[in-house]
């Protein structure tokens, strides 16, 4: 199987055409008509196999989390996904393998209703690179920039898990069903497309939490020039996280500092907090007031009653 039988097989028919694709897979360039009202959002994200992804994970999900990723930098803009395009470095051809990560790939995008309308497929080492492009209204964008001194930090669903699920597949420990939970939510993140959406009209800043909340916080924090205290007791945790996690201590430095959760972090004016949570309600998933937003400069934590400066350390590349 050559290149063009290759793309002709696994990419050229999306399951999901998109609207606006004036010209999709086949041709020089992808033709796309962007609403003449509309921004357009742009982002990048490559999975290399053995860093990113350990290379034994099943192709569908390594198909998934590649658009996922995407999808939720997408959702912490609170933009509305409309195309992507997909660079592929392979080893082999391996049709059994393309099979699968396309369809990992192909049912995402289908369930959030954006085109694969381009790309480029080579030999070498696996890796995976997409460009996400989705349509927001000007102006209405969640930067991460637009954080106020007493804001409450807001984060969707629960921290923790996908950290711990990596922690429990590298260890030998006995895999139980709550592994198989986790599980999920290191390999097929749910990117949290209508929540940023929603809301985008109410937050002052957001962003996604890839690698630890405690870094992407601090994102925040350097963007707006303030600083944030946490509550260590209101970092929310799933039913799983929490029968699996070895001791306290262990469990919030996974909360804090582990990746791949892809959660949205966000800051609110306290008066909208409520109206927030209400709308989240209504797409069945909860949002968690875990620290407010400060004028003085730097990360705390109150654990145990005490307080404490905690380190923004997340995953970095080129550090050692
Ligand atoms: P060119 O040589 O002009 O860059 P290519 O031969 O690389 O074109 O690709 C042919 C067509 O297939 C182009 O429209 C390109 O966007 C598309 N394409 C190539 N690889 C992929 C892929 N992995 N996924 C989706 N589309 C792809
Ligand atoms: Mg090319």
């Amino acid at each position: 199987m050559d290149e063009f039988a290759l793309i002709q097989r696994f990419f050229a028919a999306s399951p999901s055409p998109g609207t606006g694709v004036e010209l999709g897979i086949g041709d020089d360039c992808a033709l796309l008509r962007v609403p003449p009202d509309k921004t357009l959002a742009v982002t990048t994200d490559t999975l290399i196999g053995g860093r990113h992804f350990p290379l034994e994970t099943p192709a569908c999900d390594i198909g998934w989390k590649a658009l996922a990723v995407n999808l939720s930098d997408l959702a912490a803009m609170a933009a509305e996904p409309r195309w992507f395009t997909l660079a592929l470095s392979l080893p082999e051809p391996d049709e059994a393998w393309l099979a699968a990560f396309t369809q990992g790939l192909h049912t995402l995008a289908k369930a959030h209703r954006i085109a694969l309308v381009g790309g480029d497929t080579t030999r070498g080492a696996l890796s995976i690179t997409l460009t996400a492009l989705g349509c927001i209204d000007p102006h209405r964008a969640l930067r991460r920039s637009g954080a106020e001194p007493g804001d409450a930090i807001c984060v969707t669903g629960t921290l923790g898990d996908a950290a711990l699920a990596l922690q429990r597949l590298q260890s030998k420990a006995d895999l139980t069903t709550a592994d198989v939970e986790l599980a999920r939510r290191l390999n097929r993140p749910e990117p949290r497309v209508a929540a940023g959406r929603v809301l985008g009209a109410l937050a002052s800043a957001a962003i996604d939490v890839s690698d630890g909340l405690a870094a992407d916080l601090d994102h925040i924090l350097e963007s707006s020039g303030c600083g944030a205290e946490l509550e260590a007791e209101s970092l929310p945790r799933s039913a799983a996280f929490a029968a699996l996690a070895r001791d306290a201590d262990e469990a919030l430095t996974l909360q804090l500092h582990g990746g791949d959760d892809y959660e949205l972090c966000l800051c609110l004016p306290q008066d909208r907090v409520a109206q927030a949570q209400d709308a989240l309600t209504r797409l069945d998933l909860p949002l968690t007031v875990i620290g407010q937003i400060t004028q003085q400069p730097g990360l705390r934590l109150r654990h145990a009653g005490r307080w404490r400066a905690l380190s923004s350390r997340g995953y970095r590349h080129f550090t050692s």
